[in-house]
């Protein structure tokens, strides 16, 4: 029996009483974020911010087999019901759908296996009844551990144009610390950068993303060299996070990367995957980048647009920022936002220089 917390559904409340499982395909957790946007839950974002991708979490008996040491799901954390920073309630797919086929707002869904094998075959209808209930696009993402290039295929043909995987560290010793063998986990280094090539292969290049955390442990040079290579190599944008720890889980007393690190990282990966610079053209002293290869003039019109400090991740209506924008999902409302899920204001931009350069 799991013991997720089950908060505002009252079918899988009953469901609960029942002393059956919840699992997908019949439910999946959503993000409180995105349960506030459909109008399952109250409340109203700081600064008007609005999200316009909803995120689907599959739920799965037994929960996540895997032990990522900063992963809010990892089979080891202490009983929580928090991830990525909030509370995920649990519903029934086609109520999420339902309201989400009403929100003018939502522009993508996505769909995130844990590691387990039921979600290999799950995840089909699920993206199934997404396309069939809202025609909206979907992102699925993906659990390299579990998963063959010929089940990407699948969901590719079940209606999945966009693909994300979680590689999370930027070097394979990181990984390994964090998600691999030294912590007893099943994630392998050589089979995410595997799983990559394949995801590309099967979502095209340019659909099939990244997602990296600063703050792990790694320099800067180390994380614009990783950007840099998976966009070379094949085609992986990257859709960058900043650390936060996790209550409960083996890096809850790990502390948040500087903002101006973060700033800095985030101002070189639009650069690369905007086709303005390359790791080889910019410059680094003692891990930090000092010179982003680019003019001045590209510079400034870069910092000044705001969009490199936008969230990054899977596009909806406009090709320029992500309908995937997370709103606080890396930092608390009272803290300074690290991925704008809306254009940065004039304040935020004068902040954001100042940062750039402090080292
Ligand atoms: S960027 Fe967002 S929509 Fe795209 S795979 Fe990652 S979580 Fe899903």
């Amino acid at each position: 029996m799991i013991s997720y917390r089950v908060d505002g559904a009252p079918a899988a409340r009953n469901f609960l009483k029942g002393y059956h499982v919840m699992t997908s395909p019949e439910f999946v957790q959503i993000s409180m974020a995105a349960a506030m946007t459909v109008g399952l839950k109250p409340g109203l974002f700081f600064r008007g911010a609005k999200l316009h991708c909803l995120n689907l979490l599959m739920l799965c008996e037994g929960g996540c087999k895997a032990n990522c040491s900063y992963c809010g799901l990892s089979r080891s954390r202490e009983k929580s019901d928090t991830f990525i920073r909030v509370a995920w309630p649990i519903y029934k797919l086609d109520e999420v759908l339902d309201a989400a086929a009403n929100c003018s707002d939502i522009e993508r869904v996505c769909v995130s296996m844990i590691t387990h094998p039921d979600c290999v075959a799950d995840i089909l209808p699920i993206i199934t009844e997404i396309k069939e209930k809202t025609k909206l696009p979907v992102s699925v993402l993906l659990s390299p551990t579990i998963i063959k290039k010929e089940d990407m295929m699948k969901m590719k043909a079940a209606g999945a144009d966009k693909s994300g995987i979680a590689i999370d560290a930027a070097t394979p010793v990181l990984f390994d610390k964090f998600r691999g063998e030294n912590v007893h986990g099943p994630h392998r280094w050589d089979k995410y950068l595997s799983c990559l090539k394949d995801a590309a292969e099967v979502f095209g290049k340019g659909n099939a993303g990244v997602h990296f955390i600063v703050g792990l442990g790694e320099t800067e040079e180390e994380m614009i060299k990783m950007i840099d290579h998976v966009w070379k190599e094949y085609g992986a944008p990257t859709h960058l996070f900043s650390f936060f720890p996790e209550r409960g889980s083996g890096e809850s007393m790990r502390k948040q990367p500087p903002v101006e690190q973060y700033r800095r990282v985030q101002l070189a990966r639009w650069l690369i995957n905007n086709g303005y610079s390359s790791a080889d053209k910019m410059t680094f002293h003692n891990g930090k980048i000092t010179g982003y290869g680019v003019s001045d003039a590209v510079m400034n019109e870069a910092v000044e647009s705001g969009y490199p400090f936008r969230t990054s991740g899977c596009t909806g209506r406009d090709e320029k920022c992500a309908a995937c924008n997370r709103p606080f999902g890396n930092e608390r409302p009272s803290e300074e936002i690290r991925n704008f899920p809306f254009a940065p204001d004039t304040e935020d931009i004068l902040l954001i220089k100042k940062e750039l350069v402090k080292y």
